[in-house]
This record gives structure tokens, C-alpha cells and sequence, in this order.
């Protein structure tokens, strides 16, 4: 029998030969360098039984936390009846769940299509967004991230359709850059990989109005923002605006069964009249996916979770600019919204410390991908202030260690 030690070594050693050699040597220097075992609420458990409070959140996928018993509970009783779609007949529970995400979603947002992941909810909604207007550039914004076919940073460009990047948050290079063949622009609402960038507030209803004007399609990546993050049931809510387009994921499955969604409003669902079959997913919105995601909203409604993100969310957030202040050597700023919390280092090697520092005392952050000098706070929207004040405690232990390791 190995000890954990040695299926720790044997493990990342297939990492290394077998699946992403430079992905074991990053979770190595991030502190991340166990095995994950199990996980249950706000915690995660690794092989040797040692907790970890999971502010990082999967990025947004444990709103509910981690095995939630009541979606655990509905995939159960799912798996016993029907675990997969014949794609043949009528799927009860693909019509419930797309009749509630019309329900959920702001505005005349009303048809959904079901696929299994954020990156496939984005080529969908692109590939609506050009069959229905019959255009085919779309526009997205420096340092985005929308999975791999649209992302802002270089080297993640796919380049065989027309895709143009504009600054974040500029009106002006939006109005300059649409043309005559711009069916879209593509936006997440608070830029999430790009450093937890918030626009100003009158970004979204000003991209609203020239959209419509300009007659192109709006859609909102909400795929890590939506489904009560950021203190609303979608990050477009705050600002009082109705995409064409919606784009959800992460949160969607419950933490329990990956699924993802794209929603759009009648207009833009013509593209379907002629084809039906125009778009289509051999493994999206199958049974599995569609009770998790029920289940998934209903308890976001019933225990009210987008609020309790907006109040924990300045909870934390205020506690975080205290650090701040009295650390302005290692923390810059604080920015976010809900429990969608951005901390951006007063310099981009600090990040290499502070994070395995504070996995070592039992926290979890993530990682930014197109702007390394922000670490990310996403816990699950059931964290209480009790814990949140131990992720602080143990935030500051980890910035100390981070000084005297970097002597800053
Ligand atoms: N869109 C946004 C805003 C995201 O943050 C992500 C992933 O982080 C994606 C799309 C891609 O989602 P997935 O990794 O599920 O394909």
C-alpha cells in the first residue's frame, strides 16, 4: 500500500509524462502541490485530510458550495431513471430548466439552448449572433476571456473568423470600431481573467443604447459573473440592461454536473426557423445536467443567495481595503463586486509567495490568467462573516510571511 506522500510523487509524475508537464510545475509553485480528495460546503479536503476554506470557488462553478446535498440529492434520483438524452423525444427536464432560465434572465431573454460548458455557450451564442444577422465580425474587448475561441490575451486568438479588440470600458473605440460587418459585441460584464475589471456605470447602459442604434447584438458573458455572483441574480442587472444574448455557465451545474447555457431573445431565435438542428449538442442539456440546474436555482431564490453575495461581498471587501491599508506594500487595491473579489499586488512577483502561503494555512485563492498581479477571491455565496474574518486572519499571517520571504 502507498502512503499519501507517494501517491502525491506518483501522481504529479504522471502529470509530468503524461498529461501537461508546465500545468504540474505551476500548481507545484502555487502552493497547490496535494491531491485533492473531497470536498463539502466552503471546504475542500486534500489526501491527507488537511481542509482548505475554497476562496477560489472553481472560478465561480461553487456558488453553492461544494456537493450541495439537495442538487447531490435531485442528480441521484436522476441517475436512477435517466442519466443521458436519447436526443429523440421530448426531455421534461430540458423544458423546465430552459422555461425557468427565461424566467430568471432580465427582459424578453426567452429561448435557451443547452451545451456543457462556458467556452461552448460562447461559440453558440457567436454562431447565433452571425446566422442571425448575417454579419460576421464580432467585437470583444483587450484582455477578455470567453474560453479559448475569444480571449483578449495574444496568443489565444482564433483568427478564422473576424474578431477586433477594443479597451474595456472605452465608448469611443466601441462607436469608431463597428462597421458595416459587425453582426456583435461580446463583453463580460465585470472582466473577470482580465483582474476583476469593473466598468464605470454607465458603460453597459451606453453599449445598450449604441448596439440598438447601431443595429448589432449584445451579448453578456455571464458565464462567471451570473447566477447571483456579483449581488445579482446577472452582473447586467445592476445596471438595468437586457442583452440580445446571454451567456451562462460555471455556477449553472451546481458544483455538481457541468452544464452551461446560452439564452437569447425571439428575434435572434429565427435563425432556427429554417433549421432547427442549425446548432446542436450531443451531451448538452442532458437529464443529469438539467435537474442539477433546477435544483441550482431554485435554491439560489429560495436562500436568496445573489443578496447574501452583494452583503458578504462588501463584508469582504471592506475588510480587504483595512489589509490594504496597513500593507501597501504588498496589496495595491481591492476591487469586485459581490464575491467577486480582485486583489491586485503592488507588484506582480508577490503573487508567487502570498498565494502558497496562504494554501499552507488552510485558503485557497485563484489566480488571474490575463493579468497575474491580481489574485481572485470567489468563495461560495454561503460563506458567513465568521469565516470570511478567518480568511482574513489568515490572509494577514500569509501577507507577513510574503514580506519577510520577499523582504519587502
Ligand atoms: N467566459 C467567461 C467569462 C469565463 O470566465 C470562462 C472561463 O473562465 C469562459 C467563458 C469559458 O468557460 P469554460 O472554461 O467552462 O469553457
Amino acid at each position: 500500500m502507498m502512503n499519501s506522500k507517494e501517491i502525491i510523487n506518483e501522481t504529479i509524475k504522471k502529470y509530468r509524462c503524461f498529461h501537461n508537464p508546465s500545468l504540474a510545475r505551476l500548481y507545484k509553485f502555487a502552493g497547490y502541490n496535494s491531491i485533492e480528495w473531497a470536498s463539502e460546503g466552503i471546504y475542500l479536503r486534500d489526501i491527507d485530510g488537511k481542509s482548505y476554506i475554497d476562496c477560489a470557488g472553481g472560478y465561480g462553478v461553487f456558488s453553492l458550495g461544494h456537493r450541495h446535498p439537495e442538487v447531490i440529492q435531485a442528480v441521484k434520483e436522476q441517475l436512477d431513471k435517466m442519466a443521458m438524452s436519447s436526443k429523440l423525444f421530448f426531455s421534461r427536464p430540458l423544458a423546465d430548466l430552459c422555461e425557468l432560465l427565461a424566467e430568471i434572465t432580465p427582459g424578453d431573454l426567452t429561448f435557451s439552448f443547452l451545451c456543457n460548458s462556458g467556452a461552448e455557450a460562447v461559440e453558440g451564442a457567436l454562431k447565433i449572433a452571425r446566422l442571425a444577422t448575417g454579419k460576421t465580425r464580432v467585437i470583444s474587448a483587450i484582455n477578455a476571456f470567453h474560453g479559448m475561441g475569444v480571449s483578449g490575451k495574444t496568443g489565444l486568438k482564433k483568427e478564422d473568423k473576424p474578431l477586433v479588440y477594443i479597451p474595456f470600458g472605452d465608448i469611443e473605440a466601441l462607436e469608431e470600431t463597428i462597421n458595416e460587418h459587425t453582426a456583435a459585441l461580446i463583453l463580460e460584464p465585470i472582466q473577470g481573467e482580465g483582474g476583476i475589471i469593473v466598468p464605470p456605470d454607465d458603460y453597459w447602459p451606453s453599449i445598450r443604447k449604441i448596439c440598438t442604434e447601431r443595429n448589432i447584438l449584445l451579448i453578456a458573458d455571464e458565464v462567471q459573473t451570473g447566477l447571483g455572483r456579483t449581488g445579482k441574480m446577472f452582473a447586467v442587472d445592476h445596471y438595468g440592461v437586457v442583452p440580445d444574448i446571454m451567456t451562462v455557465a460555471k455556477a449553472l451545474g451546481g458544483g455538481v454536473i457541468p452544464t452551461g447555457a446560452f439564452i437569447a431573445k425571439p428575434h435572434v431565435w429565427n435563425c432556427f426557423k429554417s433549421d432547427p438542428l442549425i446548432h446542436t449538442s450531443t451531451f448538452g442539456g442532458s437529464p443529469l445536467a438539467c435537474v442539477a440546474a433546477i435544483k441550482t436555482i431554485e435554491i439560489l431564490k429560495r436562500d436568496r443567495l445573489p443578496e447574501k453575495a452583494a452583503v458578504r461581498g462588501e463584508y469582504f471587501l471592506n475588510k480587504l481595503v483595512v489589509l490594504k491599508n496597513i500593507y501597501p506594500e504588498v496589496i495595491h487595491s481591492v476591487r469586485g463586486r459581490g464575491l467577486l473579489i480582485g486583489v491586485e499586488l503592488a507588484k506582480e512577483g508577490i503573487g508567487g509567495a502570498l498565494i502558497p502561503a496562504l494554501v499552507r494555512r488552510g485558503v485557497t485563492a485563484g489566480y488571474t490568467l490575463n493579468m497575474p498581479r491580481v489574485i481572485r477571491f470567489e468563495p461560495p455565496l454561503i460563506i458567513t462573516e465568521e469565516e470570511i474574518d478567518k480568511v482574513i486572519v489568515i490572509l494577514e499571517e500569509a501577507i507577513k510571511e510574503a514580506k519577510k520571504t520577499l523582504s519587502i
